[in-house]
């Protein structure tokens, strides 16, 4: 049976934030000092994620799954969740195909794992990277780390990943003028650069629609040195793609800001310590942990989801009164 929340939509996509903690301190996510840490005891066990994500899977034939952070590769033994992960396969009946397993990841260490994931079973690969220039890069993460990412990119592509993707957060006057330089980098190494607008999840709270860079202004600049053309239909995708009229690849922007695509969402959240999310923006969670370690049954575990699905809402109300910041920032629910 698919699980669908009230407004039709099938929910198909589950984002796993595996740890808070990260090696990085960017600027639009968390301060230079960090967060105060959870504590390793309040975050699920490998063996606490894989059994959540084996009951969407198996039920109700989920057919991808992200693993986030804060930064996923802090994390130890990573490649042994992955194995867990990528070994899901839907109940007879339940529809759905094979888990497509993915991973969000600042690249960082991508040098080292890349190969040990890929062999593990993750399917796809998306690297975080603001910045192409050393100077600024450093002034965004706080970390002279540029070059370990370019080479974790190249990891990736040597280990088999494709497509490779690099998720650029655009802010106004601080990376903006970097656009055309991303494109032709993607383009040059044969990845897909998709530009972010910048969302209100900072936990400086220092996001305001002023800084945002529409997805209009992306493709007003690219489309002027490099021609696009529209790609098909994006379905439940975040980002919408353009290709290069010379065939030089495929560019995508994640407007969730000025074109939201909540309508064809499918994706629901699973936080490092085990708090269930129907949306990025939600305001109100579910406790799986407690269910887990409370000795709940997997279809406590079930009812527990379905009752949250059936409380999303249509989608975020940004830029409206009505918006509320949720008390946690990215760091801490995972992109
Ligand atoms: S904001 Fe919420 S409803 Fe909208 S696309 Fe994101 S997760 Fe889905």
């Amino acid at each position: 049976m698919p699980l669908v929340d009230p407004f039709g939509r099938q929910v198909r996509d589950l984002r796993i934030s595996i740890t808070d903690r990260c090696n990085f301190r960017c600027t639009y996510c968390m301060p230079e000092e960090g967060m105060v840490w959870q504590p390793r005891e309040e975050l699920l066990t490998y063996e606490e994620i894989e059994r959540i994500a084996r009951i969407c899977v198996q039920r109700w034939g989920f057919t991808g799954i992200r693993i986030t952070g804060g930064e996923p590769t802090v994390r130890a033994d990573l490649p042994a969740l992955v194995e867990k992960l990528a070994a899901l396969r839907p109940a007879s009946g339940a529809g759905g195909r094979d888990v497509d397993l993915a991973m969000t990841t600042n690249g960082a260490s991508l040098g080292l794992l890349a190969p040990a994931l890929r062999r593990a079973g993750l399917r796809r690969i998306t690297v975080s990277c603001d910045s192409l220039r050393p100077d600024r890069f450093a002034s965004i993460t706080h970390r002279n780390a540029l070059h370990r990412v370019l080479d974790g990119i190249d990891a990736a592509v040597a280990a088999g990943f494709a497509p490779v993707k690099v998720n650029c957060v655009l802010m106004r006057g601080v990376n903006d003028d970097e656009i055309v330089d991303f494109a032709a980098f993607g383009r040059d190494r044969g990845v897909e650069v998709r530009f972010i607008e910048f969302m209100p999840l900072d936990a400086q709270g220092a996001w305001t629609a002023q800084t945002v860079v529409t997805y209009e202004e992306v493709v007003r600049t690219i489309d002027a040195v490099f021609p696009l053309e529209p790609v098909d239909r994006r379905g439940s995708h975040p980002a919408e793609r353009l290709a290069y009229r010379d065939g030089g690849g495929t560019v995508g922007v994640i407007a969730s800001v000025t074109r939201s695509f909540c309508s064809s969402c499918d994706r629901v959240r699973l936080t490092a310590d085990g708090q269930f999310r129907n949306c990025l923006f939600a305001v109100h969670e579910t406790d799986l942990r407690a269910i887990l370690r409370g000795g709940g049954s997997d279809d406590d575990v079930a009812a527990a989801i379905e009752a949250d699905v059936g409380r999303k809402w249509a989608g975020h109300t940004i830029g409206q009164v009505t918006f509320l910041r949720p008390d946690r920032s990215m760091s801490q629910i995972g992109g």
